[in-house]
């Protein structure tokens, strides 16, 4: 495959060029390759390596409820975002080891995916040799793990103790600790006080869920960091504070990394008071429109490292007629519009620079979660991972044309720029202008390499 005549961008910067493909792998980068391979007409359009999505929940099943996403219609969302390779989590359920955990989830996932994939491990409790385990999880190509601080009594969350216990080993592992971060005790606290009273419609959703408690987790988490020695990860940060602490943590030496996504930059709590609050509902929720502008210079000046979707595809309908926010399961669809939305509203605004953004979509999150430089890069020797995309349409956003089963998106009619026009993965064409090119099953297994400081920090 020749794709010929576009605007290649990196994080190290645009170059117009055309990419000699084989074999699934990139071979050479340069202007006027010549040669009668199957060619791709790229003029007029920016050539980048897929996104790396680095956060997603395709097919999450909380035990009470279920996203309308699976494998396939999630991984066809990806696609046709742009993302080559999501990052995907297996929760440990009760009594399983983290290979247990990984075979069940891989069960779900393998030959259904259009696109390439990774696994982190949601670890939840510490069994009988789980020292043991966590060394075969490594081996095995999960080298993350996910730690929720909140959600007391799900399958989720995990007590300090065990926490503290995974980060006394995991760094010398080669395992990298993920955050969600959120003080339980103040959001269940808040949550009962406003139940109480009988605040109880979505207009709390947010005020139940404050920036405190995500700061306060943040700074648990880089103390366990700085003592332990270990790196930590955390993920989907809301607002500006965290994102402070983290990056004096680093100037003292403390291995931490940042991760944000779409809705932070672009949506406010200012929803929650409208009628549209269901399309809203994540946690963290939506914050103030005043730390959005310090987000986006975090993201330029280098203190957040990474932008993850955290796409969950709970359907709409499941949410109509529950104005109570204690009782909805949290999670919006997004796979399908990081690129969209940083293009949009980071590079069209002069908020960010094209390497940028192919910096936080791409590089980094292949960087931290060891598939650096198979995954991310555009360098030869590189998997052929690329995207397409045309800057010039402009269009208001609907719902109808992105592929999740969700059924909703909380962008609906935002103005958009650009359009992601071919998505490729290993050399093959998996969508294009508009349509699912490729088949589920395309998408393969990614073993992801021990977490190194040194690699995710360059
Ligand atoms: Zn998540």
């Amino acid at each position: 495959m020749l794709i010929r005549g576009g605007t290649i961008v990196t994080g190290a910067g645009e170059q117009e060029a055309d990419i000699l493909v084989r074999d699934g792998k990139v071979v050479r980068v340069a202007p006027g390759i010549a040669g009668d391979q199957d060619t791709i007409d790229a003029s007029g359009l920016l050539v980048l390596p897929g996104v790396v999505d680095p956060h997603t929940h395709l097919l999450l099943d909380t035990g009470t409820a279920r996203t309308a996403d699976d494998f396939e219609s999630g991984s066809a969302s990806a696609a046709a975002g742009g993302v080559t390779t999501y990052l995907e989590f297996a929760p440990q359920l009760k009594g399983q080891t983290f290979l247990q955990a990984l075979a069940a989830r891989r069960r779900l996932m393998d030959g259904h995916s259009h696109v390439d994939y990774g696994v982190h491990m949601t670890i939840a409790h510490l069994g009988d040799g789980w020292e043991r385990d966590l060394d075969a999880l490594v081996e095995a190509g999960v080298t993350s793990a996910k730690i929720y601080t909140t959600y007391r009594d799900t399958i989720f969350y995990a007590d300090d103790w065990t926490w503290y216990r995974l980060m006394e080993r995991s760094g010398g592992g080669g395992l990298l600790v993920q955050v969600h971060a959120e003080n339980d005790a103040i959001v269940e606290g808040m949550t009962r006080q406003l139940l109480a009273a009988g605040k109880r419609s979505l207009r709390y959703h947010g005020v139940a869920r404050p920036a405190v408690a995500e700061a306060e987790a943040v700074a648990r988490g880089l103390l366990f960091s700085r003592t332990t020695g270990s790196p930590v990860y955390f993920v989907h940060l809301s607002t500006p504070e965290p994102v402070a602490l983290i990056a004096q943590a680093r100037r003292d030496g403390v291995q931490a990394i940042a991760e944000t996504c779409p809705h932070y930059l672009v949506l406010d709590e200012s929803v929650y008071a409208g009628p549209d609050a269901a399309r809203y509902l994540m946690m963290p929720p939506l914050r103030g429109a005043d730390g959005q502008a310090k987000l986006w210079q975090y993201l330029a000046g280098a203190a957040i490292h990474t932008i993850g979707s955290d796409h969950c595809g709970f359907a709409l309908r499941d949410r109509l007629g529950i104005d109570d926010f204690s009782a909805v399961s949290p999670g919006i669809p997004g796979v399908e519009t990081s690129l969209l939305l940083l293009y949009s509203f980071g590079v069209t605004t002069g908020r960010l620079r094209l390497t940028d953004v192919v910096r936080l979509l791409s590089e980094q999150p292949a960087r931290v979660f060891g598939l650096w430089p198979r995954k991310g890069s555009l360098m030869p020797g590189a998997d052929a991972d690329i995207v397409l995309y045309d800057p010039r349409p402009q269009r208001r956003l609907a719902a109808s044309e992105l592929h999740s089963r969700a059924g909703f998106s909380p962008y609906e009619g935002m103005t958009v720029t650009g359009r992601v026009k071919t998505t490729v993965v290993r050399g093959r064409v998996v969508y294009r202008d508009g349509s699912i090119v490729g088949k589920p099953g395309d998408g393969i297994y990614q073993r992801c390499d021990p977490f190194d400081w040194q690699r995710a920090s360059t």
